[in-house]
């Protein structure tokens, strides 16, 4: 019986990040997806200070919602794909450049509502859901909450402008997703365009395409001139196939919030891209802490369709309030049990989480046995480039069999909005030198409990996180 951290979250109504941190703690380096066995769920579920029983109980729980489909209710699904790249690369052009290979938007007679993400239907009517929020803090944000619905990245450069420190957030993003990525070298057009310089620079952060003996994809457009996009749709579609994606559409449907919002005229409205199953007008559902039954669905050119399966994005009516991007939908057999599983949700939300003896040495130390080294993770960000170098290369060496620090992103400059969400994704310090957070990054961390730490001596900072890492291995190691 195993159950990945994403479900157990979901269950607990807790943050997926907060498990992986507790995991982390206990010695076990998994991800969201990865599962854990029953023991160590139900030793994190009492150190969150959750009721095993209460938890596991069927009354409260999404007991089917654990299991994976059987492989043979699986049908192909549409990739999802989402857009990142340094402002003014041309993201937003892009998105409305691909919105035109659509074959079926001329003749739908449907009106584009940007919804938060929308579907194309190609000429060999497969298909590619993009979602609209360009941007790498709406993907690490959701991915934070325990969504991790994009399946490939497309990973915009201009190539007037090349690499800037956005690209380069956006590629530490989605590495730290373990998400492929394909490079669109944008604004081609222009006589100053020098696309050659972009891969090679590409080079300096590990990200080598086909033309430099790689094996990222990378393909020449122009958003502005709509060139090289059959090109761009093509390669997204054989990425699509090695990652041989699939879901059950017959069964209760499950999916994410991608946008919510309440709407004068219709009430809550959250935009749910469905991940497996079949999403019904009618169907009783429960989203984050909030309920509903499915009044209408609206798709994204404005039209009531009457279901939406695997891969698909619609606008659902009928919620109780309005949930977060991020959140998880999943139809249930009927409203009193939607109702109580938000009214519980809502309770834990509320209810201040208390605070628990840590995980016993012995459970710590049998999950420490047979795992390779524990990955230390850190973001870093410092004052100049020669200081980042400086505290990278040193923390690098810090590394013993036992522990590895692994530094998800580093860069010159304060700490942004940006930094704290990568971090709090995988429950990261970050470590400031020379340099502080702003008010929003503090916020944000604050709420997301990811710790800052400021220092300006770098003996001091490889001191600290030498302690860290020796406190993570507990006591006797
Ligand atoms: P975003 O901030 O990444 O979403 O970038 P936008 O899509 O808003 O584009 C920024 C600017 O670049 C706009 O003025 C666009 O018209 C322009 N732009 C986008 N794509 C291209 C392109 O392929 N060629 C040229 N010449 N300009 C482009």
């Amino acid at each position: 019986e195993t159950i990945t951290v994403q479900e157990l979250a979901n269950r607990m109504a807790e943050r997926g990040a907060d498990l992986v941190k507790a995991l982390f703690k206990m010695g076990m380096p998994v991800t969201m997806t990865q599962s854990i066995d029953q023991d160590t769920a139900e030793l994190l579920v009492t150190d969150f200070g959750h009721n095993v029983k209460r938890v596991s109980d069927s009354d409260v729980d999404l007991q089917t919602e654990v299991e994976a489909d059987p492989e043979d209710t699986l049908k192909p699904r549409a990739p999802v794909v989402t857009i990142m790249g340094h402002v003014d690369h041309g993201k937003t052009s892009l998105l409305d450049a691909l919105r035109g290979t659509d074959v079926v938007k001329g003749e739908s007679g449907g009106i584009t509502q940007h919804i938060g993400a929308y579907q194309v239907t190609l000429k060999d009517k497969s298909k590619i859901t993009f979602l609209d929020t360009p941007g790498h803090e709406a993907f690490t944000e959701m991915r934070a909450r325990g969504a991790n619905v994009t399946d490939i990245v497309v990973l915009v450069v201009a190539a007037d402008d090349g690499l800037m420190p956005q690209t380069i957030e956006a590629i530490n993003h989605t590495k730290a997703a373990g998400v492929p990525m394909i490079v669109a070298i944008n604004k081609i057009d222009k006589h100053e365009a020098n696309p050659q310089r972009v891969r090679e620079r590409l080079l300096e952060h590990d990200v080598q395409v086909e033309a430099m003996g790689g094996e990222t994809q990378d393909v020449e457009v122009s958003a502005l001139k709509k060139t090289g996009l059959d090109e761009l749709v093509e390669k997204i579609q054989l990425q699509a196939e090695l990652l041989e994606l699939k879901a059950n559409p017959d069964r209760a449907a499950e999916g994410a919030v991608v946008e919510a919002k309440l709407d004068k005229g219709r009430g809550p409205v959250a935009t749910i891209l469905v991940g497996r199953g079949t999403l019904k007008v009618g169907d009783v559902f429960v989203v984050g802490a909030e309920s509903g039954k499915v009044r209408a669905l609206v798709d994204d050119k404005g039209r009531q369709v009457k279901e939406a399966g695997p891969s698909m994005p619609v606008e659902v009516l009928g919620l109780s309030g309005v949930p977060r991007a991020g959140d998880q939908l999943q139809v249930v057999e009927n409203e009193a049990r939607a109702r109580e599983v938000a009214e519980y949700r809502q309770s834990v939300l509320t209810q201040k989480r208390t605070t628990s003896a840590p995980a016993s040495l012995e459970s710590m130390f049998s999950a420490l046995k047979d795992k390779q080294a524990i990955v230390y993770p850190l973001v870093v960000k410092a004052d100049t480039q020669g200081s980042v170098e400086a505290i990278v290369g040193s923390i690098n060496k810090i590394s013993t069999d036992d522990i590895r620090a692994h530094v998800l992103h580093s860069g010159v400059g304060g700490i942004t909005e940006s930094d704290v969400t990568l971090a709090a994704a995988s429950g990261a310090p970050i470590i400031g030198f020379n340099v502080r957070a702003n008010a929003k990054a503090r916020e944000i961390a604050e709420r997301n409990k990811v710790a800052l730490k400021y220092y300006d001596v770098i003996y001091d900072l490889l001191d600290e996180i030498r302690a860290g890492m020796a406190g993570e291995l507990g006591p006797e190691a």
